[in-house]
């Protein structure tokens, strides 16, 4: 997860769209087309970095003992502003902590820190973003938790597209959250949740997810925002949009989520 010398925001300079650029919809589980809707989730102007792609690195691979990322990391300076992606409902938000396991002799941890999920009932997809220093204080703590009958609360991963009565409604461009390492770290083990006495591992970042769920309320189906699920190199030049990429651009190019 080094960092790479590129920037995804210098590209927003590139100007008007290519000619021979498409955006294309997107195809959901259910067969529903998905238009580009994400806005990048951070303030106007923030420098950053795409430092992990849809496909991780070798050594990525041999910590994590799979291939596939199934996300996209950003990094930025730690306590950035996490900005929601796109209008939702906030359906889940808690501090998952990691059990450490071993790699080379050293105890690592890999949870999702603290985090913010967002149902977005118009798309039928979820975005979810990861390892923040903290969550916003007026997102509330929702943790479902499984049960025999499915999940509690029992509708929480089955939405039918509408809004939900009671719920944290959430606009495009609200803060949610702000970057750090949570949830991560590689050596000795914190004193308390994601201590910095415990050096991490990873550098700070955003780790960002979109998917949908199956009817049993797992997820099931994940989508490369930029449509390339390629390792990290290959996404250091988006600044062309792709075929069934999510992302919103106007005439200069990827649209930060409060413009
Ligand atoms: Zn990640």
């Amino acid at each position: 997860m080094k960092l790479l010398p590129f920037a995804v925001f210098g590209f927003l300079l590139v100007g008007c769209l290519n000619k021979q650029g498409k955006v294309g919809p997107s195809t959901s589980a259910q067969g529903t087309e998905i238009r580009p809707f994400l806005a990048l989730p951070f303030p106007r102007g923030t420098k950053c970095y795409i430092s992990e792609g849809w496909t991780y690195s070798a050594e990525e691979q041999a910590i994590h003992g799979h291939i596939k990322h199934r996300g996209i990391d950003f990094d930025a300076e730690r306590n950035t502003p996490i900005l929601a992606a796109a209008d939702g409902w906030v359906i889940a938000s808690y501090h998952q902590k990691p059990n450490p396991i071993n790699y080379e002799g050293k105890p690592i941890g890999m949870a999702l820190g603290r985090f913010v999920q967002i149902w977005h009932p118009e798309q039928g997809v979820y975005t979810q973003y990861g390892h923040l220093e903290r969550i916003a204080e007026d997102i509330p703590c929702i943790k479902p938790t499984q049960t025999n009958d499915g999940w509690d609360p029992t509708f929480i991963y089955q939405p039918n597209g509408q809004e939900i009565p009671g719920w944290k409604e959430i606009k495009r461009g609200q803060v949610i959250g702000y970057m750090g390492d949570s949830g991560l770290y590689w050596g000795t083990p914190p004193q308390g949740p994601d201590s910095p006495m415990g050096p991490s591992w990873d550098e700070v970042h955003l780790h960002f997810e979109v998917y949908q769920r199956a009817p049993d309320g797992m997820k099931n189906i994940w989508f490369d925002p930029f449509a390339i699920e390629g390792s990290v190199a290959d996404y250091q030049d988006v600044s062309q949009p792709r075929e069934d990429e999510l992302w919103l651009r106007n005439e200069f190019g990827l649209v930060f989520a409060d413009e």
